[in-house]
């Protein structure tokens, strides 16, 4: 459809229906599985929201996240989404169904304000989500800043039982200096890398580095953008644990996820109680 005529300016439209799209439920969070490369479950879930709009149609965070991080309302989306983590939470501990752990990406501007983490931890305190069932998802390029109000809030989400995961690891400037005093319990190597792995020796010489400095510092690695089986093979062989994209599964919405468990179709979820 072309919107050009209704909607010549799109950026006014999507910042003037901003707080509609959120009370309409026409942004709506996607879920994509992490996977146990040993096992073939889901050990964790990363939230990555869409907004169907119904003049627009189905937009990508590509297409409307920058235009809210330039006005300062981010941070009410990523809020918005981490209450949706919760109540899917909440909603399989109903159903009596296994909970791993949810990433919600927060985005660097996040950490200018000064009470995001007093936000996060106040609705995860209301509800009979533990911290430790949430990752605080940071990419690479907010945390090497180092930026103290990155920094401090990063100590502050870990101390508090939240996870914290570096998202896109190895495509910006982080020093891995930084390794000593920013606590993550996961790195996510970036796609980009990931995409390489087949027709650059070096790039896998730097992911078989990056996974052994990390296991050597007692931190998890994932890798991000997996697609193919030849890449499965080797991120397992080289210990790379946590593999996460389109090869296993493309993000899904809750009600998918929901049809995929009645149909028996949904990969199995890692009992967290069993963990290796
Ligand atoms: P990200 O956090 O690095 O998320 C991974 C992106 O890669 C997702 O795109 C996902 O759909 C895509 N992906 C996963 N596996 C594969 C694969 O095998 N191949 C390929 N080609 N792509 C794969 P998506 O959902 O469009 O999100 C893009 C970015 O937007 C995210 O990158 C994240 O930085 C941001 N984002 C998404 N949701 C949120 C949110 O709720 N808040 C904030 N602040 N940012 C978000
Ligand atoms: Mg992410
Ligand atoms: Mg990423």
């Amino acid at each position: 459809m072309n919107t050009g005529d209704r909607i010549p300016d799109k950026r006014k439209y999507l910042l003037e229906n901003f707080g509609r799209a959120m009370q309409e439920g026409w942004l709506e969070v996607y879920y994509q599985p992490i996977i146990r490369g040993s096992s073939g479950r889901v050990c964790g879930e990363e939230a990555l929201v869409r907004w169907d709009d119904p003049i627009l149609g189905v937009l990508n965070p590509a297409e409307f996240i920058p235009i809210l991080e330039s006005v300062n309302l981010i941070d009410r989306l990523d809020l918005y989404v981490l209450e949706q983590v919760i109540a899917k939470l909440e909603k399989f501990e109903e159903m009596g169904l296994y909970r791993v752990v949810h990433s919600v990406n927060f985005s660097q501007i996040d950490f200018f304000s000064s009470d995001i983490v007093s936000e996060v931890k106040q609705r995860v305190d209301v509800s009979s989500v533990p911290p430790s069932l949430i990752a605080i998802d940071v990419i690479e390029s907010a945390c090497s800043t180092r930026d103290e109000a990155v920094l401090s809030k990063l100590k502050e989400f870990h101390e508090l039982g939240f996870q914290v995961w570096m998202d896109d690891y190895g495509n910006g400037n982080f020093a891995p200096v930084l390794l000593q005093q920013i606590h993550f319990d996961l790195l996510k190597i970036n796609m980009g890398l990931v995409g390489q792995l087949r027709v650059s020796k070096e790039a896998r010489i730097i992911i078989t580095e990056l996974v052994r400095m990390a296991m050597a510092l007692g931190i998890e690695v994932a890798a991000e953008g997996v697609e193919d089986d030849e890449e499965v093979e080797f991120l397992t062989e080289i210990g790379c644990i946590k593999l996460q994209g389109f090869y296993y599964c493309k993000p899904v919405s809750l009600s998918d996820i929901l049809t995929r468990y009645k149909t028996g179709t949904q990969i199995g979820f890692e009992n967290p109680d069993e963990r290796d």
